[in-house]
């Protein structure tokens, strides 16, 4: 799998190629508009990572053009803007996906794991694992037909599971993942509490599986 990161700021974009090239993806990385164009011109990716602000040109402008080329290769755009205007600015665009920054890296490799897998251009919004199911646009969540209330953090904690669903993912990428915030991650145990709350209001006993000393996996 080929993918570009389009990102100006260095010290990101090389965090981002190093990331994806552990998960084995191989990716090139450009810091401008014009050398993301060059490179889109000359190699074919499986997967566009694009930042909106650009020193040369904006993401959303480049995604335009791409789309007008008729060049139909999946675009996750990253941006620090948190506007519902964007989101749609991004979609009306042709983009595939949009994820505002700070986001955390397990958060990232899901959304590119399910552009990458993706068949059909619509995009599914219902997770689910046994008698329970998660709808990520409607954020209701039921088990065996009948809906049950979760708190914010209970909702995105079962979301990341799912959309991890039969890997393990450590108390620290699920801390990450909740609360953004690096200086407090490692004297934190609100995912333990969390998890005990999921468990409880779930009720399926066996469905969020411990890993002793490791973490938490949701398992089919
Ligand atoms: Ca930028």
């Amino acid at each position: 799998m080929n993918l570009l990161v389009v990102e100006d700021e260095r010290t990101i974009a090389n965090q981002l190629k190093q990331l994806l090239e552990k998960e084995r993806y191989r990716c090139d990385v450009s810091y401008t508009y014009h050398d993301a164009t060059k490179l889109i011109d000359e190699k074919r990716y499986d997967l566009i990572l694009l930042d909106w602000n650009l020193p040369d040109g904006d993401g959303l402008t480049l995604l335009s053009l791409l789309r007008k080329e008729g060049i139909a290769t999946p675009v996750l755009m990253l941006s620090a803007n948190t506007e519902i205007d964007d989101r749609v600015k991004v979609l009306d665009a042709g983009g595939d996906d949009y994820l505002c920054k700070p986001y955390s890296n397990i958060e990232l490799l899901a959304r590119i794991r399910a552009l990458l897998r993706r068949e059909t251009p619509q995009k599914n919004t219902i997770l689910t694992c046994a008698g329970l199911k998660l709808d990520t646009s409607s954020r209701e969540v039921s088990v065996d037909g009948k809906p049950i209330k979760l708190s914010l953090s209970e909702f995105d904690l079962l979301e990341i599971l799912l959309q991890n669903k039969n890997i393990v993912l450590t108390r620290y990428q699920l801390n990450e993942h909740l609360s953004q915030d690096y200086n407090s991650l490692k004297f934190s145990n609100i995912v333990d509490v969390h998890i005990k709350n999921l468990r409880k209001k779930i009720g399926l006993d066996d469905c969020i599986t411990t890993v002793r000393g490791v973490g938490y996996s949701i398992k089919d």
